[in-house]
């Protein structure tokens, strides 16, 4: 991927952001890639060339960067760092870069950074507890230690002291969190499904046929809801995602509906980077004009 600088970005800023920091080594799928959308995986190979992104777009990333570059001065005994683990399932070799690993008598200890906000915090993160079991099963099957944790050392940028106290909101702007922890069976079926949906994915992209479309969960699709509005207020008088409550409400209250579509935000927002050559959201596209 070719990272720009439109808006004259001190060079040294460009240079951090042009480099891979997370190598995947000599393997064929990092966990990321693992765990992206098969469809995604294919079109970012196919387009590889074509991608690009402008340094301003990236803070976070850079600023993931530079946390993992000085990760390391605060290592300590009985702490490993940003260890690179891989390993070989039927032909294919994987990898993952583990943040932190504790040593523990009883087994190890796994982290990952996050910058992220209060509200991912404050939700389940499915893609949090997929990534960390396939470490954890990394460190399993490499390393043969047991996994007796996995944990998120979320630092959130939005955090608010004002918030303190909201149901659920967290404490601290550094909030650790326990995952759930699958056990080795569970975690090597799971890899083993990825593996395949890449495998087929992969097929389709040599072939040239169709491939396999994206999920609504991996297009981050957003519900559609049904705003209860009345003539002269500005604001709904509620949201609601069932149409025939919302008619119901709308009678009652003399007003009308509004329809709010959902939205596949992963595509709107083009944060797979390969919406402008991806016939799956042009359909949908389409699709939404027709309607
Ligand atoms: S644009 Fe949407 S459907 Fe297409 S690859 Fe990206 S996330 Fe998937």
């Amino acid at each position: 991927m070719k990272v720009t600088n439109h808006h004259n970005v001190p060079a040294p800023l460009v240079t951090l952001a042009s480099q891979e920091y997370y190598s995947k080594g000599a393997s064929q799928y990092s966990v990321t890639e693992l765990l992206s959308p098969p469809r995604v995986r294919r079109l970012r190979e196919q387009y590889k060339d074509r991608l690009e992104q402008d340094v301003t777009d990236m803070m976070w990333q850079l600023l993931g960067s530079a946390l993992h570059v000085v990760m390391e001065r605060g290592i300590m005994p009985g702490w490993i760092s940003e260890e690179r683990l891989f390993t070989d399932v039927n032909g294919v070799t994987i990898s993952g870069q583990i943040d932190l690993q504790e040593e523990t008598p009883d087994g190890v200890v796994l982290y990952d950074y996050k910058f992220t906000s209060a509200w991912a915090v404050m939700n389940d993160k499915v893609e949090w507890e997929e990534q960390l079991n396939l470490y954890g099963w990394l460190v399993q099957t490499v390393r043969r230690r047991r996994v007796t944790g996995l944990k998120i050392c979320a630092l959130i940028r939005d955090w608010s002291r004002h918030d303190v106290g909201k149901e659920g909101y967290p404490q601290r702007q550094i909030h650790v969190l326990d995952i759930p922890l699958w056990d080795y069976d569970t975690a090597t079926k799971f890899v083993l499904e990825r593996l395949e949906a890449h495998r087929e994915s992969k097929v389709s992209a040599d072939w040239g046929t169709d491939l396999p479309p994206c999920t609504a969960q991996e297009r981050w699709q957003s519900e559609t809801t049904y705003a209860v509005k009345r003539e002269g207020r500005k604001t709904a008088i509620r949201v609601l995602k069932d149409l025939n409550e919302a008619q119901q409400l709308a009678e009652k209250e003399k007003g009308y509906v509004e329809t709010r579509p959902g939205e596949p935000k992963r595509c709107t927002g083009n944060y797979c980077g390969v919406a402008a050559w991806c016939d799956q959201y042009r359909a949908s596209l389409a699709e939404a004009e027709r309607q």
